[in-house]
């Protein structure tokens, strides 16, 4: 008699529910809060990659700048410890999103999104910062027909812009990288993405900060931004922080700048990681070359290997909560687990058997063009850069050189961009915004199963510009 197929779910019934990144001894100390008042030339809000660049940077521009960063929480708790850790030059989300709202400027971004990729390489090697950094590449697959034919459109669309670095793989050549009976072909970017342990990057910079003499304050949230004389003073439970300048890095977190607050959705995307895998199992999925993967639907999953064999495993759902609330209850959903599990062994039906050691979410800060945006309040004095939609682990390196232009009151190449002079539409309030993103939802899954087609809703919304992702 054939052996019965195990139940995905029971791979989830010993999973410890915390991100796999977080769980690690090399997990530094906390530095102390802040008790009473603190003085300084800038002061950066946020200790995730955003903020960790912007102090860093800030201080590799000039040395002699006084930097305090405050962080609510811990470095690198939020999505920058939690993340896929596919760490891509697109600063747009994509090349797709790029050409459809800024074609004309794409290969001056693409050009800048590189460098950026180029500079986090050399960054770690100058600061000794080890987080697992492998440019492998990504390659988005197709699972279904109709993305076998998008696919091989955008290759050569791309190879006529003069974008190189991508390969066009049909479904042998695919199956020879990874071997699922799911993919059907797949466009490999070569170059434009790297493969890196999400917290020990966020470590490593909060390290790098230290040792260049930031003041970093954990567990103490700002809160009451004002301008004060020629600066800026903020809040914090045990004191002030009285500062020249502020940059934001608050991510999907309600920003100090209130009026930005209705640009961002923050969204919940959740992942899986399974035990590391024997060598035989290694050997039946093949993946020698490491690469990251996603599939190019709608609702898409990402998934990767982690430097001891685990494959990380994440996305499909993303899951928004009426009034945009940030929760700790919200870092675990199990009917997403639950499909994130059947996916999982669909797409890897040779790993049956394999158990999975960590499940987790997240709040991604979405806003409705997908990538960043960047601007300045209180007369110039307060910078802030957000809404990078899922892919922000490379990009908000070049954000925080976005705020510091910013705040430095030069023009750069960066500051000239149409993409940094223009804000995206802001989401409408509640219940319109929560019935909306709904509508996008159940559109975008409709579409996924008839053939990529895009029904009136997704047209209009296409149409204005108004986008709803993770
Ligand atoms: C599950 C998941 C998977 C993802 N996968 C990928 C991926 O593979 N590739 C990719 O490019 N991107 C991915 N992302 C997105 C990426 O992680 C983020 O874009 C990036 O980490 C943003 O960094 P950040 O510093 O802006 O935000 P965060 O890491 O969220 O940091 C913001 C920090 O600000 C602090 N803060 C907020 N308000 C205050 C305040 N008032 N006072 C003090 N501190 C404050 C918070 O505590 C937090 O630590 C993913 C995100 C999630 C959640």
């Amino acid at each position: 008699m054939a052996a019965r197929a195990m139940n995905p779910v029971q791979a989830l019934s010993d999973t410890h529910l915390r991100p796999y990144w977080l769980d690690d001894p090399g997990r530094p100390e906390a530095c102390p809060a802040l008790v009473g008042d603190e003085h300084c030339d800038l002061l950066v809000v946020g200790g995730g990659y955003s903020g960790l660049w912007t102090a860093l940077n800030a201080k590799e521009r000039d040395p002699s700048r006084e930097v305090v960063l405050i962080e609510s929480e811990e470095c690198g708790w939020a999505a920058s410890g939690r993340n896929g850790g596919f760490c891509a030059a697109s600063l747009t989300h994509g090349l797709g999103n790029g050409l459809a709202r800024w074609p004309g400027e794409l290969p001056l971004l693409e050009r800048l999104g590189h460098e950026n990729l180029d500079g986090i390489e050399s960054a770690l090697r100058r600061h000794g910062i080890d987080c697992d950094f492998e440019r492998t590449g990504e390659i988005e697959i197709a699972t279904a027909p109709h993305q076998v034919l998008e696919l091989r459109e955008t290759a050569e669309e791309l190879a006529s812009l003069g974008f190189g670095g991508h390969e066009f793989l049909d479904r042998d050549a695919l199956r020879a990288e990874v071997d699922s009976p799911t993919f059907l072909a797949g466009l490999w970017n070569r170059t434009g993405v790297a493969m890196l342990h999400p917290a020990k990057l966020a470590w490593g910079l909060k390290r790098a900060c230290l040792e260049l003499g930031v003041r970093i304050y954990e567990h103490t949230p700002g809160s009451e931004l004002s301008s004060r004389d020629a600066g800026v003073a903020v809040r914090t439970p045990y004191g002030r922080v009285f500062a020249r300048q502020a940059a934001l890095g608050t991510n999907a977190f309600p920003s100090l700048v209130k009026r930005l607050r209705p640009y961002i959705a923050p969204v919940y995307d959740y992942a899986l990681t399974t035990e590391p895998l024997t060598e035989e199992q290694l050997a039946a999925v093949g993946w020698r070359r490491r690469q990251g993967l996603s599939d190019s639907a709608n609702h898409f999953h990402y998934f990767r290997l982690t430097a001891d064999n685990r494959i990380l495993w994440g996305g499909y759902d993303i899951v928004y909560h009426y009034g945009g609330e940030i929760r700790a209850e919200y870092d675990h959903h199990p009917a997403t687990y639950q499909k994130l599990a059947e996916h999982f062994f669909r797409c890897f039906p040779q790993l049956e058997g394999v158990r999975f050691s960590h499940a987790w979410g997240g709040a991604i800060d979405t806003c409705s063009r997908f990538s960043a945006f960047f601007g300045t309040a209180h007369g110039g004095r307060v910078a802030y850069a957000l809404g990078y939609t899922g892919l922000g682990v490379g990009a908000s390196r070049f954000g925080a050189d976005v705020m510091l232009d910013l705040l430095a009151g030069e023009r750069t190449e960066r500051t000239e961009l149409e993409m940094v002079r223009s804000k995206p539409l802001p989401f409408p309030p509640e219940p319109v915004r929560s019935m909306g993103i709904g509508l996008t939802q159940w559109s975008m899954t409709r579409a996924d199963e008839n053939g990529g087609r895009r029904n009136l809703w997704l047209k209009a919304m296409d149409r204005v510009g108004l986008g709803f992702d993770s």
